[in-house]
């Protein structure tokens, strides 16, 4: 133990980490739980492999699955070179497969191909577009989409395109349009490739033939193997055969390979992900040094219970594997559960929390609010917008961007100019808008492709919103919405990295914060509709919407919030009950069962400070006034006000609508407020905010009007 603990590679590592960083080489594997400290550990053991002198910095090839875990493992090693005995650890490689794969066969290219040249493609769907329309189908965006996913998982899959329609049947999976179709797309787009210019690779075919050229050219294998002795893989429950089949090329017969990852945090399953070699290393490997983590170092014992119950329910062999987590840190609050009529009503409760949070002094970049799927950011935006708090949607684009919300209210627009329609106004307008959208993938049932799916919930919750808007101003028309929707996309906040985290649980995984909000926790979203479907549920699919709510549990620190709404809409009669996941779950002590939930901002808004009319969007009600009614601002109060915001923003090193946004400052200087209960009445402005910026606010308006 003496000399263990001299070593500077496991300071601040618990025994069974330690066991695992200071194994002797070879084979390696870390089984362990969300928390446990798994990327903490291989960062440490490279440290301690490269400082023994068992290995060269250089010679060690880390890889991850996303180029920002492949940026964070170099950041944590450059870290502990600065502390261990190490220095060169900077030079250590850490990649995503593909990132390592192109660099290798830029190398190795001309030796194993010769002369002809490669580019890389890196914008697939034209490719897959016109082999579509080469085999028949329709090449419309979507199922372009779709084909290319699709095509992607079966080349993960190690499936040549004549194997395709069996390994379709031998997975059990659904292809978007028929297995013979997807077939001849997929053959079809291989030969495209292959032009007579030369030869275009897709990233894929980087693995493919990186592999390939380690294992058809001895003097190839060779000289790589020199250069790369020692390989570590986070996240290993990610991998697919076709990565596996490139780890396999790298190692050879050797067996230096440190690997970690969470079976029962698999939930890349549809792109061909697998725990398989995960589970099966020891028996690949039987002499490999096998440690399981238990110690959970992220959250609190409050939120680690929670995590253990959810994952308790789990069935099956991957199931089989989890081990119970024992939560490390000092205990927290315990985790709110919260039931709300409709979907407004759970995102402006949230919204508001979120508010309570930021005020209570935690920081906004520490806040993440997690959905299943992306059409569920909408409701999200628009409660934090209209409290001002600055949010980004981390693996997305705000709702606003995305393309079919682009193109659908181009065709509202479009609809809005035509003469031919009588005027709409009230509840038809729904049935209008349902009608405009319909053509644009708005299907009735849910359609097969993953793609398709997405649209058609972004298209729903355009229609909801049509509703929601309805419930507030009956006399709606298609001008007045399209108004409200140009002002809804006008008030969100440009992204940045302060703000609070919008994100699917996909996108969340390996991350954590202080504070996580799990919404729309309601059957039919987590767990997803089509595995629910047709009556027969797909057990092997439940399963992994069971795996996505644990990761997202597990991603909180301290404070965790679980959510969902009986309806979807304030007009919709009750459908939903709260996900099957949380059955047992939810204390019958929790207030939370049926949480009276605070009137969404549209509801309380006050009239216009002019005209008195109601205000209809985000920016009129942070204005207090009409967008159109004009209120003489003084040009001095308003130039000092900028002064001090730009002042304010460099001395805190942030942006300056971080500190105030533009509209919040307009009402600041058209409502001139004297005290501190005035500087409230203005949206945008809580607790934090009062207390960082409200006197210098006061001061200024005050030396302002004393002027006057
Ligand atoms: P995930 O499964 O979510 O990827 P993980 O097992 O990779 O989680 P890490 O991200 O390595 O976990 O660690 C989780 C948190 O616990 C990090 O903030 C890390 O710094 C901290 N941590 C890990 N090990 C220890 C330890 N021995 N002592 C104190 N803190 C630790
Ligand atoms: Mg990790």
């Amino acid at each position: 133990m003496r000399a263990e603990a001299v070593s500077p590679a496991i300071a601040g590592l618990d025994p069974e980490q330690s066991a695992a960083v200071l194994a002797p080489r070879g084979p390696v594997c870390v089984l362990a739980g969300a928390g446990t400290g798994k990327t903490r550990t291989i960062t440490h053991r490279i440290a301690h492999l490269v400082a023994g002198g068992h290995v060269a910095a250089g010679q060690v090839l880390a890889v991850t699955f996303t180029s920002r875990a492949a940026g964070e493992m170099r950041h944590r090693l450059a870290a502990l070179g600065a502390t261990a005995a190490a220095p060169d650890l900077g030079q250590v490689q850490a990649r995503t497969f593909h990132a390592a794969a192109l660099r290798q066969l830029r190398y190795f290219w001309p030796q194993v191909v010769g002369d002809v040249p490669w580019q890389l493609l890196d914008r697939k769907y034209p490719v897959v577009s016109q082999a579509a329309r080469l085999a028949g189908l329709s090449n419309a965006a979507d199922n372009v989409r779709d084909l290319a996913s699709e095509i992607e998982w079966a080349k993960a899959s190690l499936v040549a395109p004549e194997d395709y329609a069996a390994a379709v049947a031998r997975h059990r999976r659904t292809p978007p349009v028929a297995a013979a179709k997807v077939e001849a797309v997929y053959a079809g787009y291989e030969q495209l490739k292959n032009g007579s210019a030369g030869v275009l690779l897709d990233f894929d075919d980087l693995l493919l033939h990186t592999a390939a050229a380690l294992e058809g050219h001895p003097a190839v294998a060779e000289e790589f193997r020199d250069r790369y002795r020692s390989f570590v893989v986070d996240e290993y429950q990610d991998v697919t055969p076709l990565q596996q089949r490139v780890l396999d090329a790298w190692l050879g017969d050797r067996d230096d390979l440190t690997v970690v990852g969470d079976a029962n945090q698999t939930i890349y399953s549809f792109t061909g992900a697998s725990p398989h070699q995960l589970l099966n290393f020891s028996r690949r490997f039987p002499e490999a040094t096998v440690v399981r983590l238990e110690r959970d170092y992220r959250s609190t014992p409050q939120v680690v219970t929670l995590a253990n119950r959810v994952i308790d329910a789990a069935r099956g062999r991957i199931a089989g594997t989890r081990l119970k987590l024992v939560g490390q840190r000092p205990p927290g609050p315990e985790p709110v559960f919260a039931e709300y009529p409709d979907e407004p009503a759970e995102a402006a409760a949230v919204a508001e929390a979120v508010s309570g949070l930021i005020d209570s002094g935690v920081a906004a970049a520490e806040i993440a609010v997690l959905f299943r799927v992306n059409a569920q950011s909408e409701a999200y935006e628009q409660a934090l917008t209209e409290r001002a708090i600055a949010y980004q949607v981390r693996g997305g684009e705000t709702f606003f961007h995305r393309t079919e919300v682009r193109q659908a209210v181009e065709a509202l627009r479009r609809t809005a100019t035509r003469d031919d329609l009588p005027e709409v106004a009230g509840a038809g307008l729904v049935s209008l808008v349902t009608a405009v959208l319909v053509p644009l993938g708005l299907t009735k049932d849910e359609p097969a492709g993953d793609r398709a799916r997405e649209r058609r919930a972004a298209l729903a919750a355009l229609v909801q919103l049509t509703e929601d808007l309805l419930g507030v101003f009956p006399d709606l028309d298609l001008a007045g919405l399209l108004r409200e929707l140009a002002a809804r996309a006008d008030a969100r906040h440009p992204p940045t990295v302060q703000g609070v985290t919008l994100a699917s649980l996909h996108a969340a995984k390996g991350l954590e914060w202080d504070a996580v909000f799990l919404v729309g926790l309601a059957d039919g979203t987590l767990p997803i509709a089509h595995v629910l479907q047709d009556g027969a549920v797909d057990e092997a699919g439940l399963e992994e919407e069971r795996r996505l709510l644990y990761v997202g549990v597990t991603r909180a620190r301290v404070h965790l919030r679980l959510s969902w709404a009986l309806a979807r809409g304030e007009n919709v009669r009750k459908t939903r009950r709260r996900s099957r996941f949380l059955q047992g779950l939810v204390p019958d002590s929790s207030p939370a069962s049926r949480i009276a939930a605070p009137e969404p901002v549209g509801r309380r808004r006050p009239g216009c400070r002019v005209c008195g009319a109601p205000l209809l969007d985000a920016k009129s009600t942070l204005l207090g006034r009409c967008v159109g009614c004009v209120v003489e601002v003084d040009p001095d109060l308003f130039a000092a006000l900028q002064q001090w915001r730009q002042d304010t923003a460099r001395d805190l090193k942030m942006p300056a609508f971080v500190v105030f946004s533009d509209n919040t400052l307009t009402a600041i200087a058209e409502q001139q407020p004297l005290d501190e209960r005035a500087l409230v009445a203005i949206p945008g402005i809580g607790a934090t905010k009062l207390s960082r910026f409200g006197a210098d606010v006061v001061r200024i308006v005050t030396k302002h009007q004393n002027r006057r």
